[in-house]
């Protein structure tokens, strides 16, 4: 029997003991020990020679009584054994157990303040440095942005970040406060969107007989923290009033050596309603700029999605989907959805061709031909179209074939007839051909690699 199960075992006899055997039997039951439940025998262990006697003499009955009772086996008996080494060690054990479970409460716990104090802070839990991914256009943010996390107020207050909407600046800004909760419980982080300390502003100072009172409780919330994520501060009420609230806010904190964090989709001069003064605090500490993302960060992207939601994407699916949602990660992010929603779905898998079904968007289609593809292709192959539209068999002539007519079917999405016609072929032929190389480029790497470089040339990625 494992330990714990036997602790357990003997917890609930001990428990039963002392509720039926008389008071003066418990100082004897208390210092038991368990060490073994063998053929239904409990061995107790006790370091008190008179425990052990006394117990046997007078409550011999009533404990293999209760023993049966709680194993359920009506052969159960108990050995009571006198040995103070054995106890001692026992106990020791014991207490080495307790502390185990008493630290795993602990832990417990903390999770659960902290996820208390993430919905408390107004965090998002999606919103942490491990989802972000880091390229060439958000790097330097990221490292300025995970420095103020790991030490707040020290190098960068306040920290500015800016940029179009839609590339990083609300996760990027949110992770600061999951680290610092992470880190250090202790710190207080608050999250506002400029918006809602707006509106809280002005509901407070509008209540009349309390303004006083709910103006300290405004002030509170905002200024009794140790970092502030203000978020979109573009959305500054240009009034006087707001404005000198801001300022006030900023003041308090920036005073007493808290952490300030701003984010807007343009740099503080940039914004007409800003006050000079505001202006300038703002550009007092560190500007960075978040920049759309380029190819590679973009195909990360979509690859981290799809391996956080286990979605297996066809490569040129998530090229597909990088080369035309480029701008905007949160659209990219939108584009992988849609496609793996309608793939789950339909219990399709993410090729090409699905994803632009379901985005439905052109990349210079119109001037992908048939004929077109045919002579790229053959060039690739060091054939000419004339071999490739022949019935040729060989090897590197009905590769090329099959390949130009893979990707026909990719990129125009003409179907099967129309691809037999300008090939002259049967329809099964083509279909041979389509599903062949549909398959090999999943397990052929320099297949892979060929169908790329193809495409490349055809200029679609
Ligand atoms: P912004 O605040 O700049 O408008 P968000 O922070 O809201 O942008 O980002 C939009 C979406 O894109 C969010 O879902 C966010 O998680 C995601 N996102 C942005 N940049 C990245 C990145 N580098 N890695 C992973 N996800 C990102
Ligand atoms: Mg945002």
């Amino acid at each position: 029997m494992e330990i714990l199960e036997l602790n357990n075992l003997w917890g609930e006899v001990k428990a039963k003991l002392i509720s039926e055997l008389p008071e003066n039997a418990h100082p004897w039951i208390n210092p038991l020990e368990v060490t073994g439940y063998d053929n239904g025998v409990l061995t107790l262990v006790t370091g008190q020679m008179m425990g052990r006697d006394l117990l046997k003499r007078n409550y011999y009955q009533s404990i293999v009584k209760v023993i049966k009772s709680v194993t359920k086996n009506p052969d159960s008996d108990f050995v009571i054994i006198f040995d103070e080494n054995a106890a001692k060690s026992l106990k020791k054990e014991n207490e080495r157990l307790q502390k185990k479970v008493n630290a795993a409460i602990q832990k417990e716990q903390a999770m659960e303040n902290l996820s208390y104090m993430q919905s408390a802070s107004n965090l998002n839990l999606k919103y942490k440095f491990e989802n972000f991914v880091v390229g060439k256009s958000n790097e330097f943010a990221y490292k300025v942005t995970k420095s103020v996390a790991e030490n707040p107020a020290s190098k960068y207050n306040p920290l500015f970040i800016y940029g179009n909407s839609g590339l990083g600046k609300t996760h990027l800004m949110q992770a600061i406060g999951h680290y610092t909760i992470f880190k250090n419980p202790k710190l207080k982080v608050k999250y506002t969107k400029t918006e809602d300390y707006v509106n809280d502003f002005i509901s407070n100072s509008r209540n009349g007989i309390d303004t006083v009172e709910n103006m300290s409780k405004f002030n509170k919330k905002y200024t009794n923290i140790d970092i502030i994520l203000i978020d979109d501060i573009q959305f500054l009420e240009s009034k006087k009033k707001t404005m000198a609230q801001m300022q006030h806010t900023f003041d308090t904190l920036y005073n007493k050596g808290k952490q300030i964090v701003i984010t807007s989709d343009r740099l503080p001069k940039d914004i007409p309603t800003l006050t000079s003064a505001l202006c300038s605090r703002f550009e007092m500490g560190l500007m960075v700029e978040l920049t759309s993302p380029d190819k590679q960060t973009r195909v990360d992207i979509i690859k981290k999605l799809a391996k956080d939601n286990s979605f297996v994407f066809d490569e040129d699916a998530v090229e597909y989907i990088a080369d035309n949602f480029s701008s905007n990660v949160r659209e990219l992010e939108g584009a992988f959805n849609r496609v793996s929603a309608y793939a789950d779905v339909s219990s399709e898998p993410i090729t090409l061709s699905l994803a632009k079904k379901v985005l439905n968007c052109s990349i210079n289609e119109k001037e992908i031909s048939i004929p077109k593809i045919a002579e790229v292709t053959s060039k690739y192959y060091e054939v000419t179209t004339e071999e490739l539209k022949s019935s040729s068999r060989n090897q590197k002539i009905s590769m090329a074939r099959h390949m130009a007519i893979y990707l026909t079917r990719e990129l125009t999405g003409q179907s099967f007839v129309s691809i037999a016609e300008y090939y002259e072929k049967k329809h099964p032929t083509i279909l041979f051909a389509y599903e062949k190389i549909q398959k090999d480029i999943k397990i052929n790497k320099k297949m892979a690699a060929a169908a790329r470089e193809i495409k490349q040339a055809l200029k679609v990625i």
